[in-house]
């Protein structure tokens, strides 16, 4: 049994009309004309909504959404040490599956089929994940000054939950082996999880040159910014996810470029925290692979692709002065497709073969009429609430703005429940 979508408009294909065929979990045609159903196919009328890939939510902390709305006007080191840090260490493997939960809600509902998730007790991530039904990458955020000083039981801790969790959920997860970052975690932390990824064909993914200050700490420590000093451990050899990359140099570009370095470009947070903004023009024109995402609920404060895509085009704009400096296409590319690659997913370019992670948007509301062009579209008028169905890897995960996977007054309220207990 498939799924027959018909009326859906697509990106760049002005108001024609378009059938889409899914069968299993990739798309199996699409055509003006009308395709034909099997027996026992499900056929939905979209009514004329736009069909596009859903979006890759390419760096976050998913239960930190536990910590929305907390110090929100404080610098990134004061809030990390003296905000986050202390309530994280509270928490119980129980709760960070209820905030996980939430967090997904909120995601699917913004049309978010993927996330790349770097968190701890991260078994229940993956369990929230795994129920949910979205694609993630999830790795665990290792701290260590050392090996002897904690990494051993870290990098443990990695080889465990890539020997359980990489490849589960019908593939729809992936395990990276995270160091949180080069201020965060020793030369011989960094060495040991570069072997790790080296051998399990892992993908790395941390914090790159997030603010000012942590790249003069890192100079100061290794003689190097944090690009220049992942080089030098070879860390670049393996397939590297950098969240950030705002304090980069045209050097640190080259390196990252050399690299095959994807970044996780995060405006949002960024903004919000005032570290700066990441060169994303300078980045792409020397062939960076550049995705986006929120990062935790708390520094942004949302976990919605649509608001962070536009945020990446208005402020690679405005502060330039420069109206081609990202076009409404590379936004939406960038939280999509670009973002597929970064994780290492297969592509869903809403073409035959393709994988079937759609999203329907509707083109009713005020704000979007006239809705001339679907990537336009996007970029500059939809929002979140604009996501009316959410289809991963072939099955449903909303459907007429009613959520399927998660059930979400349940989940309000173990997340009210925590809550409590943790601000008595
Ligand atoms: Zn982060």
């Amino acid at each position: 049994m498939g799924i027959l979508l018909r009326d859906v408009r697509l990106p760049e294909r002005g108001a024609t009309s378009f059938w889409v065929r899914i069968r299993a979990d990739r798309i199996d045609g699409v055509s003006s004309e009308p395709l034909a159903p099997d027996a026992g196919d499900e056929i939905v009328d979209a009514g004329g909504k736009l069909a596009i890939s859903g979006f890759v939510n390419a760096h976050t902390h998913l239960p930190m959404v536990l910590l929305r709305g907390l110090a929100d006007d404080v610098p990134l080191e004061e809030w990390l040490e003296r905000h986050v840090w202390p309530v994280e260490r509270k928490l119980s493997p129980e709760d960070v599956y209820w905030c996980t939960l939430l967090a997904l809600a909120e995601a699917v509902r913004g049309g978010t089929v993927a996330v790349a998730d770097m968190y701890f007790h991260t078994d229940r991530v993956a369990q929230a994940v795994e129920e949910s039904g979205v694609r993630a990458l999830l790795s665990y955020g290792m701290i260590a000054r050392s090996m002897s000083e904690g990494g051993e039981k870290e990098l443990r801790t990695t080889e465990r939950i890539a020997a359980t969790w990489q490849g589960a959920a019908g593939g729809r997860i992936g395990v990276a082996v995270s160091p949180h970052s080069t201020y965060t975690c020793g030369e011989d932390v960094w060495g040991a999880a570069k072997e790790l990824a080296q051998e399990r064909g892992l993908r790395i993914h941390t914090h790159v040159s997030e603010s000012r200050r942590e790249v003069a700490t890192v100079r100061a420590q290794t003689g190097g910014s944090p690009p220049e000093y992942l080089e030098r451990l070879g860390v670049f050899e393996v397939p590297v996810l950098a969240a950030h990359c705002v304090h980069v140099s045209p050097s640190d570009l080259d390196l990252l470029g050399r690299g095959g370095v994807a970044v996780a470009h995060c405006p949002k947070s960024n903004s919000k925290l005032g570290s700066g903004l990441a060169p994303v023009a300078a980045m792409r024109a020397r062939g960076i692979r550049v995705a986006l995402g929120t990062d935790g609920a708390a520094s942004n404060n949302r976990l919605d692709m649509i608001e962070e895509l536009r945020a990446a085009w208005l402020l690679a704009r405005g502060p330039s002065e420069d109206p081609r400096a990202l076009s409404a296409k590379d936004a939406v590319l960038m939280a999509t497709e670009e973002g597929r690659v970064a994780l290492g997913l297969p592509p869903a370019r809403l073409q035959p073969g393709d994988a079937a992670d759609i999203v329907l948007l509707s083109l009713d509301g005020v704000h979007t009429t006239p809705a001339r062009e679907g990537t336009s579209t996007i970029a500059f008028a939809s929002q979140s609430s604009d996501v009316t169905d959410v289809l991963v890897a072939g099955q449903w995960l909303m459907r007429d703005g009613r959520l399927l996977t998660i059930d979400e007054e349940r989940v309000q309220s173990e997340v009210g429940r925590l809550l409590r207990r943790h601000t008595n």
